[in-house]
């Protein structure tokens, strides 16, 4: 049938969410009568195995099934390299992919034969259950379609111009906060193009911007030609990589107790708003995979529990980039310094202090930026446990990963 006439038919939309998909959805067909389901597709191996298995099985007890693409720009079939390959490198392939979007002439139109769906199922979620996170949610995000167009609107009205020089600041938190919408399907990336190309607005900031959408769309395209983004490296050669193993510093990474301001305070920005800066999980994710020498899997867990934003493709895409063993990714021995990070990035010391306002009692930035320079009053909080030693020197467990890098590489 033409999806426009199915269009019509429709009187409920639903999000699969989760592996009871099939359970959950027979229940709610059979109790609100549904004839037609629809839904946009995701792309990793488990994913489409599932959602095809899905398919098939409504199919069979004649509810009509029909999958959309609504969550990227394109389809990642449909960008490939001259050889009829998918692209390794990111400039290459954002050239050809917005190209070959632009030239779809997409017009979004909010469809109101689709009426919303009101229920009183109730959704359980184990997400950090050792905290009471959710009692903050309200303070940081609304969730919902209305509320992802509001945000994206105001985002693009009035702070995107500033986007290039702002989007590294986590003191200044100028990026959009449009993931989690992202993720739950709440927007989608081709109406915030269509937003930013009614504005008329066009600049070296909207292009940065953009080229972000476009970072997400070559994470799909990874995500989709890999064997599996969250487990396996692109590069082979970090099959055998030396990790140590350490449940002991990787918990201390989790909770934010490593002894370096700069992690600890993005550690904590999760517990706080289930959401972290990209600059801050370059450097959490630098810090655990280089100074800590842990897999880079454990933080693509990590994440995928904890952040409202998780998304299945750009979230291994990032850490095979932090660990360097993705597709243009970041050199191995590009170690990020925590403490110059600070210095670039938070140069007052306000992201650190928000987090961690115990370290207030140093009198400088840069003794907040690295407590252990004033030996005396970090030993006074040790001791009164509000705050701890470093669990590792810098340049050592710098040099150290150096040295297992060169092993890996020869
Ligand atoms: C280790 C690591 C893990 C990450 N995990 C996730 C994740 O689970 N979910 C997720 O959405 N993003 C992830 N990112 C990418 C990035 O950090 C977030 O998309 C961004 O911080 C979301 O905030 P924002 O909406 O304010 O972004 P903005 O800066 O306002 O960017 C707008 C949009 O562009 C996309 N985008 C921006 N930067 C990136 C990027 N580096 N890679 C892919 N897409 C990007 C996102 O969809 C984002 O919402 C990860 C990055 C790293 C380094």
């Amino acid at each position: 049938m033409h999806s426009k006439n199915l269009e019509q038919k429709f009187n409920v939309k639903l999000i699969i969410t989760d592996g009871e998909a099939k359970k959950n959805l027979s229940h709610l067909i059979e109790k609100y009568k549904i004839s037609s389901l629809i839904w946009n597709r995701l792309y990793s191996d488990q994913s489409i195995k599932r959602d095809t298995e899905i398919k098939s099985f409504f199919k069979n007890k004649n509810i009509h099934v029909e999958t959309f693409n609504s969550h990227l720009l394109n389809e990642p079939w449909e960008i490939q390299n001259n050889s009829g390959q998918f692209f390794k490198v990111f400039t290459p392939y954002w050239k050809t992919a917005f190209k070959v979007y632009l030239n779809k002439k997409f017009s979004y139109q909010k469809n109101s034969l689709i009426k919303s769906f009101k229920h009183n199922e109730k959704t359980k979620i184990d997400f950090l259950s050792n905290r009471s996170w959710y009692e903050k949610f309200n303070n940081y995000w609304s969730p919902g379609e209305d509320a992802a167009l509001k945000k994206i609107e105001t985002y693009i009205s009035s702070h995107i111009d500033k986007y290039d020089v702002n989007r590294n600041r986590p003191d200044f938190d100028q990026t959009s906060r449009i993931s989690p919408h992202l993720r739950f399907g709440e927007i989608s990336p081709r109406v915030i193009v269509e937003k930013i190309q009614n504005s008329k607005k066009s600049n070296n900031a909207v292009n940065t911007y953009l080229s972000e959408i476009g970072w997400r769309e070559f994470s799909y395209s990874l995500l989709y030609y890999s064997e599996d983004l969250s487990t396996k490296p692109i590069n082979p050669k970090f099959k055998k990589f030396p990790w140590r193993s350490s449940k002991k510093d990787f918990a201390l990474w989790t909770e934010g107790k490593t002894g370096i301001p700069l992690v600890d305070a993005a550690m904590s920005q999760i517990y706080e708003e289930g959401w972290m800066h990209n600059r801050l999980r370059m450097v959490v994710g630098s810090f655990l995979v280089k100074n800590l020498l842990l897999n880079w899997t454990l933080g693509e867990q990590y994440f995928q529990k904890s952040l409202l934003d998780y998304d299945e493709a750009s979230n291994a895409a990032g850490w095979q980039w932090i660990a360097g063993c993705g597709a243009d990714a970041s050199p191995y021995f590009r170690v990020f310094n925590p403490v110059l990070q600070s210095e670039k990035f938070d140069p007052q010391a306000q992201f650190i202090l928000k987090y961690i306002p115990q370290l207030k009692i140093f009198n400088s930035s840069k003794t907040v930026f690295e407590p252990y320079l004033d030996k005396k009053l970090l030993d006074s909080l040790v001791k009164e446990k509000k705050y701890v030693n470093p669990i590792v020197d810098l340049k050592e467990s710098r040099n150290r990963a150096l040295d297992a890098y060169q092993q890996t590489k020869s």
